[in-house]
């Protein structure tokens, strides 16, 4: 079968930011935990648990050591007890996430009520939160209408939604009428690039791969993206979870990869795949 792979895809600098932070310090300190999993990938968490990695829910599950702050980054509260507790910060927070959580603090301090443009469940999301009093977080065109009226609204957004989401939500924000919006725009160059890729790569194929974690917002984003182009698009994560039965009568297939997922599993794939 002939394959074709997404010109950008696979880990971005954040995650392997993360994996060597967190490498680095199990080579040098007896404990160390992970304030969550430390990417929406299993058998990267798996390996690190191996080499000693200890994945916490909580601060308060922490006894003593390090806390490894993932890319997604931690909320201002868990900072604040993982400080109260005496325990050494590892902070892998990616740059970008950094620079969201900046952006909440400065509009807050400026006057403006800040809003957030993504998935209220997600960890970069929530890390924000704490970032400004009263944050309002919007999903969709229903959240919208929630916001208040009469006010300052400073609109950012979550690093990994895509272009379109976001000019959507700010294009029916601005219909409500506020007495002055500012929106700043916080995506994530590499999360655009891999969305573009893969979505020019699906229009092209006959069936369409998207590897990453079943959790990974970003992995899940793209195979969102690419399943309005192309119906046979299928989201999976590894080469164990295909079923062959999908290939019959394809010819050409694209893959691609979230930013959580390793290179050894792309090109597992792909040379299984170019086999068949
Ligand atoms: S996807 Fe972008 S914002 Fe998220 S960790 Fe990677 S580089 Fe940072």
């Amino acid at each position: 079968m002939k394959v074709l792979v997404a010109e950008k895809c696979g880990f971005c600098l954040g995650v392997k930011n993360a994996i060597k932070m967190a490498q680095e310090f199990l080579k040098e300190r007896h404990e160390v935990h992970s304030l969550g999993p430390v990417i929406h990938n299993e058998d990267v968490v798996a390996q690190l648990a191996r080499d000693g990695l200890k994945t916490v829910d909580k601060v308060e599950d922490v006894a003593g050591g390090t806390v490894l702050i993932r890319s997604h980054g931690a909320s201002l509260e868990q900072i604040e007890k993982i400080k109260q507790k005496g325990l050494e910060i590892a902070d892998a927070t990616c740059v970008l996430v950094k620079r969201v959580q900046k952006l909440a603090k400065q509009l807050s301090e400026g006057g403006y009520k800040v809003v957030i443009i993504g998935d209220k469940n997600h960890p970069e999301v929530q890390g924000v939160m704490g970032y400004a009093p009263d944050i309002y977080v919007v999903a969709d065109e229903a959240d919208i209408a929630k916001l208040p009226r009469e006010c300052k609204l400073g609109v950012i957004c979550q690093t990994t939604q895509s272009p379109e989401h976001f000019g959507e939500m700010v294009g029916k924000i601005a219909k409500r009428g506020f007495s002055e919006l500012k929106v700043v725009n916080t995506l994530c160059r590499e999360a655009m690039l891999r969305q573009e890729s893969a979505v020019e790569l699906c229009k092209r194929v006959d069936v369409m791969f998207v590897l990453g974690g079943l959790h990974s917002a970003n992995t899940r984003k793209l195979a969102e993206m690419c399943k309005k182009y192309n119906k046979n698009t299928f989201h999976l994560q590894n080469w164990a979870e295909l079923d062959k039965t999908i290939l019959s009568g394809k010819e050409v297939a694209g893959v691609t990869a979230g930013a959580s997922t390793p290179d050894e599993v792309i090109q597992e794939f792909v040379s299984n795949l170019e086999k068949v």
